[in-house]
């Protein structure tokens, strides 16, 4: 029987998935219907993207599964609406954009190299960097993103934390979980970098208290979301020094509005939430990959926990 697949995503983004789409669903040998528009109740599998015109699933009563087209799901794992399995998004392509956004970020820090990309008063200040085996890095929420993130930055010599809410092992890198394992990670942090989902545990996890447990002149990099950070006491580490910079890509609020503080702190980097993102070509295979699995009774894959938020 064909299925029905409804692109609920933003109807911007459909002319970038509709062909990887429709090749991917051919790959994985499924006879389907994939369209921006059907009767809600022949909907069987949605993909779809917090920001999408659906708040409503009650409507769609023979849908089986949710596929996002994006990594964060706090903007869906609320909606009492839905009832049927959600798989958020892990694709190869968002996962290299974000290595390579994060290791350039890392690399900008650990390497000084603003103060010879502004030089206005030519200054000749010959202080060489310390080798990456001296500067050590931890990334809270080693997952998907993390995890590649660490892999990266451990081949590069960093000595890497990797800090999750789950006991993990990876072969060179630092591996703790929990609290007490919070307060380690951050002690040690010359870089801290962000890849935490947000959710109930996860909130304003960057507060006045956690920020005072980094070493004097830490850098944030924060690629995950706005809300892990407590704004106010990220601005008053700031002004006092002990966080010496913030890269900071996503805002609790976005886009960041003209008069917030972090536009003026001459401390930190704003960029416009282009850490990474979704790309068609490979998410599609993971997307497509899923809805075979579904119709063969299998487990999707990277499936959300409701309840854990993530
Ligand atoms: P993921 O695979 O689900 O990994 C999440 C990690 O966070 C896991 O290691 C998880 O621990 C850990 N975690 C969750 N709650 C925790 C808690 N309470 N305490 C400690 N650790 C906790 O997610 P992902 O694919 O790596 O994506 C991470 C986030 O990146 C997304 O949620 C999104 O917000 C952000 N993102 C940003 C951009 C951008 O352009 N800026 C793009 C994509 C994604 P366990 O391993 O123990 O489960």
């Amino acid at each position: 029987m064909t299925l029905n697949i409804l692109f609920a995503a933003a109807q911007a983004d459909w002319p970038d998935y509709e062909t990887p789409l429709r090749d991917a669903l051919k790959t994985e040998g499924l006879d389907a219907d994939l369209r921006t528009s059907f009767a809600p109740e022949l909907v069987d599998y949605m993909v779809y993207a917090p920001s999408s015109e659906v708040k409503d699933f009650a409507p769609y009563t023979r849908l089986k599964a949710v596929l996002n087209l994006w990594a964060g799901v706090e903007g869906v794992t609320g909606n009492e609406t839905l009832n049927v399995p959600l798989a958020r998004m892990v694709d190869p392509g968002l996962t290299q954009g974000m290595v390579e956004w994060v290791t350039g970020h890392v690399l900008r820090h650990h390497l000084g190299m603003d103060a010879h990309i502004v030089n206005l008063d030519h200054s000749w200040h010959h202080c060489a960097p310390p080798l990456a085996q001296d500067r050590p890095v931890t990334i809270l929420g080693y997952g998907a993103l993390g995890a590649a993130c660490g892999e990266m930055l451990r081949s590069l010599g960093f000595p890497v934390t990797g800090w999750s809410r789950r006991p993990g092992d990876a072969p060179g890198i630092r591996r703790l979980h929990g609290a007490d394992g919070l307060i380690q990670a951050l002690e040690t942090a010359e870089i801290l970098v962000l890849l935490l989902p947000l959710t109930g545990d996860t909130e304003n996890l960057l507060d006045a208290t956690s920020l005072a447990r980094l070493p004097k002149g830490a850098v944030l990099v924060n690629p995950g979301r706005g809300a892990l950070i407590d704004d106010g006491a990220l601005i008053d580490a700031l002004t006092s020094g002990q966080i010496s910079h913030a890269t900071l890509d996503v805002f609790r609020t976005e886009p960041l509005p003209k008069e917030h503080a972090f536009w003026s702190l001459p401390n930190v980097t704003v960029t416009p939430h282009v850490a990474s993102e979704t790309r068609p070509r490979t998410a599609a295979r993971t997307i497509a990959e899923n809805i075979r699995r579904a119709e063969d009774g299998q487990p999707l894959k990277h499936l959300v926990d409701r309840a854990r938020g993530y």
